[in-house]
């Protein structure tokens, strides 16, 4: 079948996953809201017992309706398997943790996921594993920093406020020569514009709670990857530390993906004219969006990616933070909040956060499905605002 064949059938209905709708005819996966299943017979609980990696026990395992999605997302990231989490920072320490050991080393790319960062900095330190942070734009930094004992690469390509890229074929090249796993985070792409593993990656993270889900109404996350890891991430981190999602979570996901190809392409769309419009204004000093010749990495960008998504940062012609701030008040469809990958548009400036070192002209942008003109008419008003005070 086409590779669009292919995506449409992972997006929309189960296809040749097999779902039991034979009774019911049900169009849609049902949602199994049950926390236990139960069993005929004392031997088939054993065996279910014996064997948790693939029984239906408890929830906190294996759930039917959580089955269709991973099923889904292994098949968008073209990995063996994909286990969802309770959230993507879930998914993401379950990745991390199932790949170290005291007294290991890991190599993480700089200014990753705040928590990717909490992780690293705060909670790995405790147990004897050790980080560095590199610049990732150039592939061979991860090979100078990585040491006897260094076991994990933590990608996140493009990352975000800045859509610093790293070059994923290279990385994981080098990685692989020395028996080092890799770890990236795909949130900001989603499955359809970036396929780590096609590039060599061995784990693909997921905050399911933007594009996946696409609603803004669940928080959840995904770790992709071989069946070997998936198995042992199961068997441990996944049901030790229980971090999973809810199959009414799961429910609404494999809902919102059914539309994630037309959101990424409406969002993309919007993004790829809003910053060719706010370039040519003389109130914005600079625009960061991977997806734009002005991008100093849009080569490796289009080599690796199929697209750009819907966040990028301006920076504002000003060095008065109260400006940004005026700015960011008026606008009206731009919501002041975090995260993004739903419907609704927001913003984020760099000095809502005590201490930031951007400048303080600096906004990051998510635009959601509101109509360009609109989206264009608020931004014009808010810049007029604050420039003319
Ligand atoms: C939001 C986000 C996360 C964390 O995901 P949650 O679902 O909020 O836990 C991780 N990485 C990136 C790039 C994100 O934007």
């Amino acid at each position: 079948m086409s590779d669009q064949g292919d995506l449409s059938k992972h997006l929309f209905l189960t296809g040749e996953q097999s779902w039991e709708s034979a009774e019911s005819r049900s169009m849609i996966p049902p949602l199994y809201a049950t926390s236990n299943f139960q069993y005929d017979s004392v031997a088939g609980m054993r065996a279910a017992l014996d064997d948790e990696v693939h029984s239906q026990l408890y929830t906190r395992g294996n759930n039917p309706t959580v089955r269709v999605l991973r099923a889904k997302l292994a098949a968008l990231e073209n990995t063996e398997d994909a286990l969802i989490f309770g959230s993507g920072v879930a998914a993401i320490a379950a990745g991390v943790l199932s790949q170290v050991n005291a007294g290991d080393h890991i190599v993480c790319v700089r200014n990753p996921y705040s928590w990717t960062s909490w992780l690293l900095e705060k909670w790995l330190p405790r147990f004897g594993v050790s980080h560095t942070f590199v610049d990732g734009r150039d592939p061979s930094n991860f090979e100078t920093a990585s040491k006897e004992n260094t076991r994990l690469y933590i990608l996140e390509s493009p990352n975000s406020f800045t859509f610093d890229l790293q070059d994923l074929e290279a990385v994981s090249s080098i990685a692989r020569s020395r028996s080092i796993t890799t770890l990236a985070d795909n949130s900001y792409c989603s499955p359809l514009y970036q396929k780590p593993a096609d590039l060599g990656i061995d784990l693909v993270a997921h905050s399911a709670s933007k594009y996946l889900n696409g609603h803004g109404d669940v928080v959840a996350g995904a770790l992709c990857g071989p069946k070997s890891v998936m198995d042992s991430v199961f068997g441990n981190e996944f049901q030790g530390l229980g971090g999973i999602v809810a199959p009414h979570d799961a429910w609404l996901i494999l809902r919102g993906l059914r539309t994630l190809e037309l959101r990424m392409e409406r969002v993309a769309s919007t993004a790829e004219k809003l910053v060719e419009w706010l370039l040519a204004d003389s109130r914005i000093r600079q625009v960061y969006y991977p997806w734009h010749s002005s991008h100093p990495q849009f080569e490796l960008a289009q080599k690796q990616m199929k697209r750009g998504s819907g966040q990028f940062t301006v920076e504002l012609d000003t060095d008065a933070p109260m400006l940004t701030e005026n700015f960011c008040d008026s606008l009206q469809q731009f919501r002041l909040a975090v995260s993004w990958g739903g419907f609704e548009s927001l913003v984020i400036p760099a000095i809502a956060k005590s201490g930031s070192t951007l400048p303080p002209g600096t906004v990051r942008f998510y635009n959601g499905l509101e109509d360009l003109a609109l989206l264009q008419a608020d931004l014009d008003q808010a810049l007029t605002r604050a420039f003319s005070r």
